[in-house]
């Protein structure tokens, strides 16, 4: 549900991305969505149509690029995908940390026209 205002945001931008280019409509956004950003981009896809409604976005097309989140072994430094019940590094068995990789929520670019 959260997804809501967050989505407004990106509208609003948007929006005010393609009247700075006196823009007639926005084509599409690019959205980065990190899995451990708290936003599902299927959600803010949901809400994009109903809130671009009437706006420069209106028919645009959302573009959600996700970003799967890594884990850094502290032993020998190796970047890794989590497994399902597991934090291990597959190279040498230590317990991985989280990082930033996978926190990511942006606009990448929008278009124009
Ligand atoms: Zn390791």
């Amino acid at each position: 549900m959260h997804e809501y205002p967050i989505t407004e945001n990106i509208v609003k931008i948007a929006e005010k991305h393609g009247r700075a280019a006196r823009a007639s409509r926005v084509e599409s956004i690019t959205l980065v969505v990190g899995d451990r950003s708290g936003f599902i981009g299927d959600s803010i896809r949901m809400y994009f149509d109903i809130i671009a409604e009437g706006t420069l976005c209106e028919g645009a097309e959302l573009i959600v690029r996700p970003v799967r989140s890594r884990l850094r072994c502290p032993a020998c430094g190796n970047m890794f995908h989590r497994q399902p019940l597991s934090f291990a590094c597959p190279d040498c068995g230590a317990d991985g940390a989280p990082t930033e990789i996978g926190k990511e929520f942006y606009i990448e670019s929008v278009t124009v026209s």
